[in-house]
């Protein structure tokens, strides 16, 4: 239905398109995924460039026309995260916390847990130098895979519900397993099991440490469950 409709959005991606105009990949607070077209916002006076840069949260105005991109109407910054783009460490977390969203948030249905973990990870990178750790980066990455609905079980065997003895990970089972179902698994330490629950279970800005032994366990965990049952591979978090 062709018209023009408000959203509030995060720029994952800006990508060059004809002489003057952007293509930018925006995961939005109410429609999801959705594609536009920015006009002209590579010309030196362009209004609108500097606000649609990749990491920014803003309000829009986009309007729909026939094909399936929108066009950028009106464009209103909410948060820039200029602090981020200073700081190295902390421009790679924020890139990679876009990078997720982008490979696993790809539908135009609306996801607000998903959509709220993105923005405040991107505003504690801003905030805080001290949050771009690879602990902060993989809790925040644990939780958006409980709201994409593939969260790994962690509270019993995923494979008999037995709830002691849980040294491994399967991610074809899609969780901890006991040493009776151990086919396909690998050693999973206690920290790193409990990394992951207190992750799951705290606010982002809570995130737990951990050591980089048990970092690793939980990042592969994380990964190959994606991996096994959304078909999405993401890059791990070094
Ligand atoms: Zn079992």
């Amino acid at each position: 239905m062709p018209g023009s409709f408000k959203t509030e959005a995060v720029v994952l991606r800006s990508i060059r398109y004809g002489e003057a105009d952007r293509v930018l990949h925006l995961y939005s607070a109410d429609r999801g995924r959705l594609g536009a077209v920015a006009k002209g916002v590579r010309r030196v006076r362009s209004r609108l460039g500097g606000r649609l840069e990749p990491l920014a949260r803003v309000r829009l105005v986009l309007h729909q026309g026939r094909g399936e991109l929108c066009t950028v109407s009106a464009v209103d910054t909410v948060h820039a995260h200029a602090a981020v783009r200073e700081r190295r460490t902390s421009l790679e977390r924020a890139v990679q916390a876009c990078d997720s969203v982008l490979r696993l948030f790809d539908s135009a249905e609306p996801n607000m847990p998903a959509y709220n973990l993105l923005c405040n990870q991107l505003a504690l990178l801003d905030a805080d130098p001290a949050a771009a750790t690879r602990a902060q980066a993989l809790a925040y990455r644990a939780k958006l895979l409980l709201a994409a609905g593939f969260a790994p079980e962690l509270a019993s065997c995923a494979t008999c519900g037995e709830r002691e003895h849980l040294a491994a990970f399967s991610p074809s089972a899609g969780g901890v397993v006991c040493a009776g179902c151990e086919a396909g698994s690998f050693p999973l330490s206690p920290d790193a099991h409990g990394f992951m629950s207190t992750a799951l279970g705290r606010p982002l800005a809570e995130a737990p440490e951990a050591s980089e032994r048990a970092l690793g366990q939980a990042d592969r965990a994380l990964a190959e469950t994606l991996e096994h049952h959304a078909h999405v591979k993401l890059r791990r978090v070094a």
